[in-house]
């Protein structure tokens, strides 16, 4: 009994079992790596975006509101991943904060860093400073108190 079936990969007839998807073990080889690319991508970015939850999750936990300043190591051994983060905010003098999500932080000397919230003027092209000065320094908010040692001067 003779079937008129294409293969699935390449459109080919195919001739013999019937439960054969493929015409040749070069199409069942193509699409077998297909697949297994497109789940290695597809794994790849499931573990970025954990890592990234993970690491907003840490900054937030370490400082709820407003700034905080705190040895780097803390975020260490939380298990932050200072490999990812979704941008970076360069200030007119040059600090460059790190954001997650709307998190970030940023390298302090003597192996410090410094934690604040996403602002509004963050997500421009990186000229905040103007906006910075106007609206002064970061707002601390008692909460914050509650953390670790803190960091009360402007960083502009
Ligand atoms: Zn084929």
């Amino acid at each position: 009994m003779k079937q008129d079936r294409t293969c699935l990969e390449c459109g080919g007839g195919m001739a013999g079992r019937s439960d054969k998807r493929y015409c040749s073990d070069q199409c069942r080889y193509l699409v077998n790596n297909k697949a297994k690319q497109q789940n290695q991508g597809e794994r790849r970015v499931q573990r970025v975006n954990a890592a990234l939850r993970r690491n907003r999750s840490i900054l937030r936990q370490l400082s709820p509101q407003g700034k905080t300043t705190i040895p780097r190591q803390y975020l260490e051994l939380a298990g932050f991943d200072f490999r990812y983060l979704t941008r970076l905010y360069r200030t007119q003098r040059g600090n460059t904060y790190h954001l997650c999500y709307d998190y970030g932080y940023m390298l302090l000397p003597e192996e410090k860093v410094l934690i604040v919230n996403w602002q509004p003027y963050m997500d421009g092209a990186g000229d905040g400073a103007a906006d910075v000065a106007r609206r002064g320094c970061f707002r601390l908010p008692p909460v914050a108190v509650a953390k670790a040692t803190h960091h009360f001067e402007c960083v502009r």
